[in-house]
C-alpha cells in the first residue's frame, strides 16, 4: 500500500532529512527500537530505517535518514505529497524498557534520531534519562530540541568543538559515568546508537564498569524478517539475526570486528550503483 509523505524537513541539507509518513497501522503498534523497511520502486532496494518517533493519535511515524548511497539519494528526491511504494513494519524486537533509575542514552551523528525514540521510552517508564550526543560539528547535531524535552540532562560533544565538549561523545560519556560514581548514583543502563566504531568504543568504555550496555546494530539487511541471513552478527557464542533477534544486543557480547568487516561487503557495488544514479 502506498504510504503518503506528510512532511519533509531537511535537517542537514543534502545529507540528512526527516520524513513524517502517514502510517496509522505502524504508528499504533511501533515501540522504541523497532524499524521499518521501505521500497521506492518494484525493483528497488529494501531500505531499513529505525523509527525515530511515532504519534499513534495522528497515525504518523517519523524517519530520519543519512544520504549514503543510491537508494537514500533516490529517497532524498521525494517531497511532502509524494508517496512511498510500500513500508513494512514495525520490525525487530522493541527495546527492553523497565524502571532502572538512571539511563545514559548515547547517540552519534544520525544515530541520535534513532536513539531519541528509545530515550523517550525510558522517560515514559520513569527513568532519569541523560542524553549524551555527539557529531562532527554543531550544524550536524540532530534532535537536540526533541531530546531536551524528554531528558533530565543533555550533554553535547562535537569533534571540532563548535558546541559543547571538544572531542568524541565517548569522552563526555566517561566524564558523566565518573561523576555518577563519585555521587553514588547507580546507572541502570547505557544505550548507544550510531556509527559502529562509536558503539564499539562505548562497549569497551563501559565494560570495566560492569554497566549493562545495549547497542542498536545497523547491519546489512535485505528481507528484515529472518529469511536471508544478511544481517547476521556474532553475539557471544551465537550467530544472531539483527532483524528478528535484534536490532538491540548486549554491547559487551557483540563481535564488532566481524560486523565492521561485513559492513564493507558490498562497498564496491554500492559505489558503482551510486555513481550510476548520479549520472
Ligand atoms: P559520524 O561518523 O559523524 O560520527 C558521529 C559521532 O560519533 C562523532 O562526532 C563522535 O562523537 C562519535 N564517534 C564516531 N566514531 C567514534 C569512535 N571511533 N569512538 C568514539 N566515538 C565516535 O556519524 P554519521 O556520519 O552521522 O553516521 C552515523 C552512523 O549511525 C551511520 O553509520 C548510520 O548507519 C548509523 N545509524 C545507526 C542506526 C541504528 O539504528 N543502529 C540508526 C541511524 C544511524
Amino acid at each position: 500500500m502506498a504510504v503518503p509523505i506528510l512532511h519533509k524537513r531537511k535537517l542537514i541539507p543534502g545529507r540528512v532529512s526527516e520524513l513524517v509518513l502517514e502510517a496509522p497501522q505502524i504508528a499504533a503498534k511501533a515501540e522504541p527500537g523497532n524499524f521499518i523497511i521501505l521500497r521506492l520502486a518494484d525493483d528497488g532496494e529494501r531500505i531499513p530505517l529505525t523509527i525515530a518517533d511515532t504519534d499513534a493519535a495522528k497515525g504518523t511515524i517519523t524517519l530520519v535518514y543519512l544520504v549514503v548511497g543510491k537508494s537514500t539519494a533516490h529517497l532524498e528526491t521525494f517531497e511532502a505529497g509524494d508517496t512511498i511504494l510500500d513500508v513494512c513494519g514495525p520490525l525487530g524486537r522493541p527495546t527492553h524498557i523497565e524502571p532502572v533509575g538512571t539511563v545514559l542514552c548515547v547517540g552519534g551523528g544520525t544515530g541520535i534520531a534513532a536513539m531519541h525514540h528509545i530515550a523517550k521510552g525510558h522517560q515514559l517508564a520513569g527513568n532519569h534519562v541523560v542524553s549524551v550526543i555527539g557529531a562532527r560539528s554543531e550544524d550536524l547535531l540532530l534532535f537536540e530540541k526533541e531530546l531536551t524535552a524528554i531528558s533530565a540532562e543533555v550533554l553535547v560533544a562535537t569533534d571540532d568543538g563548535s558546541r559543547g565538549h571538544k572531542g568524541l561523545v565517548t569522552e563526555v560519556l566517561e566524564q558523566r559515568i565518573q561523576q555518577g560514581i563519585e555521587a553514588g548514583e547507580s546507572i541502570g543502563e547505557i544505550v548507544a546508537v550510531g556509527p559502529v566504531p562509536m558503539m564499539r568504543a562505548v562497549a569497551e568504555l563501559t565494560r570495566p564498569y560492569g554497566i549493562k550496555t545495549t547497542v542498536s546494530l545497523n547491519s546489512i539487511m535485505v528481507d528484515g524478517i529472518g529469511m536471508c541471513g544478511s544481517c547476521r552478527v556474532t553475539v557471544g557464542d551465537a550467530v544472531r539475526f539483527a532483524c528478528v533477534d535484534g536490532p538491540e544486543f548486549d554491547a559487551h557480547q557483540v563481535d564488532f570486528e566481524e560486523m565492521m568487516r561485513r559492513q564493507c561487503t558490498f562497498s564496491e557495488q554500492e559505489k558503482l550503483s551510486y555513481d550510476h544514479f548520479c549520472r
